[in-house]
C-alpha cells in the first residue's frame, strides 16, 4: 500500500496506517536512516512519533502533527485474576470498540475489532444488538495490536483473532491488508492469527485463495437453515449448503480446517438431534468444532447451555467422528466475553488502571 503523502497526508493518518514505503515517501526530506528509526519507534517499541526519542525535537513535532495515532483509551477493565484485560477506545467520528486481551500459561491473544459496530444482527450478540458505526482503517487494526503488544508485557503477546466487534469480511480489504502487515512488520506468524466471519460466502472463498496460513472461523450456530436464519440473519444471502462447500475449498487450498463456532443455547441448538445435524455438516465440511457457551447479553432471552449440556453434546459429536473442542469462558464478569462487546455501554470497571 502507498498513501498519497507530503504535504496533503490526510490529516486523520495513524502513524501505522503507513507501509514502509509510504514512511520512506514522508521521509524523502530526511536522511535515510532517520527512516529506520521511525520504523523502530513504531514498530519494535511500539510508541507514536512524539515518543520516538532518537529523533530531533522539530522532526518529531512534524510527525506528530500529520501521523495521530486512531486510538484513545477511556476505559480499561481487569478481571480479578488479571488474565482478562477489555479495553475501550475512543476514535475519530465519535467511533468507539474495545479490544480484549486474554493471558493464558502458554500464550497471550488479543481479540481484535475490525468494525465499529456490526452491521450482521445476529440477536445473541451485544455487537449485533447495537448496530453499525462504520469500517475500521488498517492503521486503526494494527494500533490495536501494537498496543496490546506494549500491554502484555512482559509476556510475549503470540496471538490475533478477529473476534471483537465487527465483521472482518465486511471490511475485507482492510483486514487483509492489516493481516499482511502484522505478518511482515509486526512478526506474528500467519497461523497464529485466525479470523472469524459471519458465513460472508465469496469472502471466503476469497480468503482460501489468498495463499495465506491464517486459520478460518465460521460462526455457524445452526446446523439448519431454519433455525440458522432466525439466529444469524444474513444465512438467508448465504445458507449452509454455500458455507460448507467454501469451507471444503477453504480446506482444499490451504490444507487447514476451518472451525465451526456453536455457541450452545439453552434448549436451542444444544439437544442430541442438533448434534447429529451439526455432525453431518461438520464432517461434510471437514470442519473442526468449538463448542462455545452462550455469555449473556442485555438484548436477548435466552441463556446458555449448561455445562453437563455442553459435555454431553461435545461427546455426541466427538462419537459421531467429529473434532471438538469446548471454549474456556473468560472475561465474563467483565463484559469481555464472546458477544459481549458493545462499546460504550460496556460494563461498569473492575478495576481501572490510570490512562497512559
Ligand atoms: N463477525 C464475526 C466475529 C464475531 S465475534 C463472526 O460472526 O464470527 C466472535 C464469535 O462470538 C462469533 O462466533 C459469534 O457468533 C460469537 N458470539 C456472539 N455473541 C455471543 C454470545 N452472546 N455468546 C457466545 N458467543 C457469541
Amino acid at each position: 500500500m502507498t498513501l498519497a503523502l507530503g504535504p496533503s497526508l490526510a490529516s486523520m493518518t495513524s502513524p501505522w496506517d503507513l507501509d514502509r514505503d509510504a514512511l520512506t515517501d514522508l521521509l524523502s526530506d530526511q536522511p535515510r536512516y532517520r527512516v529506520d528509526q521511525v520504523w523502530k519507534g513504531l514498530y519494535d517499541q511500539g510508541v507514536a512519533p512524539s515518543a520516538i526519542s532518537t529523533l530531533p525535537r522539530a522532526l518529531r513535532e512534524r510527525l506528530a502533527t500529520d501521523l495521530t495515532p486512531a486510538l484513545d483509551l477511556t476505559t480499561r477493565s481487569i478481571s480479578e485474576d488479571e488474565l482478562t484485560v477489555k479495553s475501550l477506545w475512543n476514535m475519530s467520528g465519535d467511533a468507539a470498540i474495545e479490544t480484549v486481551l486474554m493471558h493464558y500459561p502458554d500464550r497471550s491473544t488479543i481479540c481484535v475489532s475490525s468494525q465499529a459496530g456490526c452491521a450482521m444482527a445476529c440477536g445473541f450478540c451485544a455487537t449485533g444488538q447495537a448496530g453499525y458505526q462504520r469500517n475500521l482503517t488498517v492503521g486503526e487494526i494494527l494500533e490495536q495490536v501494537v498496543l496490546a503488544r506494549s500491554e502484555a508485557l512482559p509476556r510475549r503477546l503470540s496471538n490475533i483473532v478477529f473476534m471483537g466487534m465487527g465483521e472482518p469480511f465486511a471490511n475485507y480489504d482492510r483486514v487483509m491488508e492489516a493481516i499482511r502487515r502484522i505478518i511482515a512488520d509486526l512478526g506474528i506468524g500467519a497461523r497464529k492469527i485466525t479470523v472469524s466471519t459471519v458465513g460472508l460466502v465469496p469472502q471466503i472463498r476469497r480468503f482460501a485463495n489468498e495463499g495465506l496460513q491464517v486459520g478460518l472461523a465460521v460462526s455457524l450456530h445452526a446446523a439448519n437453515n431454519e433455525l440458522r436464519t432466525s439466529l444469524v440473519p444474513v444465512n438467508k444471502k448465504h445458507p449452509i449448503e454455500a458455507i460448507v462447500d467454501a469451507s471444503r475449498q477453504f480446506r482444499d487450498k490451504t490444507g487447514r480446517r476451518v472451525s465451526f463456532e456453536w455457541a450452545m443455547i439453552d434448549g436451542v441448538n444444544d439437544r442430541t438431534s442438533d448434534a447429529k445435524e451439526l455432525a453431518k455438516v461438520a464432517r461434510e465440511a471437514a470442519a473442526h468444532v468449538n463448542l462455545i457457551p452462550l455469555n449473556p447479553t442485555p438484548g436477548w432471552p435466552t441463556v446458555g447451555s449448561p455445562a453437563s449440556r455442553i459435555r454431553d453434546f461435545a461427546n455426541e459429536l466427538d462419537s459421531l467422528g467429529v473434532n471438538v473442542t469446548v471454549r474456556r469462558n473468560r472475561g465474563n464478569e467483565i463484559d469481555a466475553a464472546c458477544g459481549q462487546l458493545r462499546a460504550n455501554q460496556g460494563a461498569t470497571p473492575v478495576k481501572l488502571r490510570p490512562k497512559r
